[in-house]
């Protein structure tokens, strides 16, 4: 597979400090995806990298919710939620990209859960699933078809992100070991047995570099 062709796009999802290991809502060795990605990246003319990136007080984190702890689960407006401790808070340097992440001809980085009352897990859309970020607008304008994706975490911004994107006419594949899950309440078998369900190639990096 020529990965380097011009309609496939690689999308790092949210390598950012407070989920990796030290990090405010660190993600099981969520570091070790740093040297494949960047691996990754090399392969790739497109690529596009996430951003979480939340105000303060966002409606996400349990400490906007009295009584609540981290990880309840809580309905919303638009559906269950899981709450998070405090995490990448706009400017702060949990917000940052890893150190180590260098991928330099990233075209564009898109920041998501900027809406104080809505979270958003897929790069696509918000939780409520029906307020675009606009990078569905900005992958078709370019002419990808495929999305590769990688990063953290597999069960919720990955799965999201992926979800949507078949969704909306695109064809996805998840590099499974260039990730790293949470695994809250059997998320991660949730997970693959969705991405299977729907169509979404799950592959390791060794199967096309
Ligand atoms: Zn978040």
């Amino acid at each position: 597979m020529t990965l380097k062709r011009m309609d496939n796009v690689l999308i790092v999802v949210d390598v950012q400090n407070d989920f990796c290991p030290d990090g405010a809502l660190a993600v099981p060795s969520g570091d070790e995806v740093v040297p494949i990605v960047n691996r990754l990246g090399e392969n790739f003319r497109n690529v596009v990298l996430t951003q979480d990136w939340h105000p303060v007080g966002h409606l996400s984190f349990a400490s906007a919710h009295p009584g609540r702890a981290p990880y309840d689960t809580i309905a919303m407006s638009y559906g269950p939620q899981v709450l998070w401790p405090d995490h990448c808070v706009q400017g702060t340097p949990g917000a940052a990209f890893h150190d180590g992440l260098h991928i330099p001809q990233a075209g564009l980085v898109v920041r998501k859960g900027l809406d104080p009352a809505i979270d958003s897990y897929s790069a696509l859309y918000e939780n409520d699933r029906t307020t675009p970020t606009g990078l569905t607008g900005y992958l078709r304008e370019r002419g990808i078809k495929r999305l590769f994706l990688a990063g953290l975490a597999l069960d919720f911004c990955v799965r999201y992100s992926a979800e949507d994107a078949i969704r909306e006419g695109f064809a996805v594949v998840v590099i499974e070991d260039a990730c790293r899950g949470i695994d809250i309440d059997g998320s991660m078998a949730a997970t693959h047995q969705s991405l299977k369900s729907l169509g979404i190639s799950i592959v390791n990096i060794e199967a096309f570099l």
